[in-house]
């Protein structure tokens, strides 16, 4: 069969490709401890999803404009004003199906054929294949190992080219956890800013922080305003409300080209659900109970980051991983126990599953095959089997 070129170079999500297994193999009686997910552990909290029901049971189940609710842009923008301690123009907010169209969008609009897009890697493994089906081309930048793999201006020099047009960077960091200072982010917004180059910052682990002042990470709107040159920035609901179901993420960036996703959204999924936004109208305009589920939820990522990293120390000496800072994954090396049969992280992942019945995600997913991700979205209980079962498997002493 001839597919259009558009699809050339499409694959399935890595990652939901392992949890589907593992949710298979636990289905089919295996016991399986599932640390291969990408969302909270937590129900949404109350005062949101009963905002939800009232506004199904009100009428409030319509289409909305393409960009949201005027209402729910108004209060993003309010938000991000908090942040920015400016005005942020509520034009400026495109409300989309979770961040993953926000940045289908992104791409999309902004580039194609012959244009290039520097990722700081390891990277959301969503992030080349979107690039991908804008077609243009990836080009993953990788950090230092011991900077927690986060880039500086040097390796983006390194990878610039006259035909590079974007760089997307992802803080906190999903795979590392990695999170850039606002002098980093400062000086990257300069030189992507010097170079007429677009720059997407994916900050949905914003509120996943485990920074000891325990509010929020850093992002490009905490940069001065004159460092910034164009940019878009996108976050949304799932990991800081537990809201992965509802698909509700949203765009900042000019007027201008936000109308460019409001038409292209027009075309292709209308507005994300009704339901969805008058929910988000109260995750985000109720402050007060906001902050409480954030901080009840982040005291819970925190003390699990503490268990992860402490039992990797003692169960598996020496085997390096990164110290996460946020969000809710600890990204661990594990070509150490590579042999003649097991020869990357994927076949290490394999093994795992199939002896112990842990699920990680490997690092090809992230751009690095030496690697594998666990998520630490998961109970005490859970973590704690989850290391013992790894240690047992690598012949560490347990
Ligand atoms: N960006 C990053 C870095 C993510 O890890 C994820 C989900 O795992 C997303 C975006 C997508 O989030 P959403 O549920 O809003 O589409």
């Amino acid at each position: 069969m001839q597919y259009s070129p558009n699809i050339e170079k499409l694959k399935p999500s890595a990652t939901i490709a392992v949890s589907t297994l593992a949710k298979k193999l636990a289905a089919e009686g295996r016991d399986i401890v599932n640390l291969s997910a990408g969302e909270p552990d937590f129900d949404t909290p109350v005062f949101i999803t009963d905002a939800a029901v009232e506004g199904i049971r009100s009428g409030r189940t319509r289409y909305t404009p393409p960009a949201g609710l005027p209402e729910l842009r108004k209060v993003i923008a309010e938000r991000l004003s908090d942040r920015a301690g400016r005005v942020i123009d509520w034009n400026g907010v495109v409300v989309t199906a979770g961040v993953k169209q926000a940045l289908f969008n992104t791409f999309f609009t902004l580039f194609g054929p012959g244009d290039e897009v520097l990722i700081a890697a390891p990277y959301w493994t969503t992030y080349p294949d979107l690039v991908n089906i804008a077609r243009a081309e990836p080009v993953p930048v990788f950090g230092a190992e011991d900077n927690a793999f986060k880039v500086t201006t040097t390796d983006l020099e390194g990878a610039v080219t006259d035909k590079t047009r974007g760089l997307v960077l992802n803080t906190p960091s999903n795979p590392t956890g990695a999170v850039y200072s606002i002098g980093e982010l400062d000086v990257i917004a300069q030189w992507a800013r010097d170079r007429g180059i677009w720059l997407i910052s994916d900050e949905i682990y914003r509120s996943v922080y485990h920074g000891s002042d325990r509010t929020a990470a850093p992002g490009v709107l905490d940069v001065p305003e004159a460092s910034l040159g164009d940019f878009v920035l996108v976050d949304g609901a799932s990991k800081s409300y537990a809201m992965t179901g509802w698909r509700l993420g949203y765009s900042y960036s000019s007027g201008a080209v936000a109308q460019k996703f409001s038409a292209l959204q027009s075309q292709i999924t209308s507005n994300t659900t009704t339901t969805s936004q008058v929910a988000a109208i109260e995750a985000f305009g109720n402050v007060q109970a906001a902050d409480a589920s954030i901080a009840a939820m982040g005291e819970a990522f925190t003390r699990r980051r503490d268990l992860v990293t402490r039992r990797m120390s003692e169960l598996m000496p020496g085997v390096p991983f990164i110290r996460p800072e946020g969000a809710f994954y600890l990204y661990f090396r594990v070509d150490g126990f590579f042999d003649e049969e097991v020869t990357s992280g994927t076949s290490w992942c394999a093994r795992l599953l199939e002896q112990q019945g842990v699920a990680l995600v490997p690092g090809a997913a992230f751009g690095d095959d030496r690697w594998v991700r666990m998520s630490f979205a998961s109970s005490d209980e859970a973590l704690e089997e989850a290391l013992v079962r790894i240690a047992a498997m690598t012949g560490a002493a347990v």
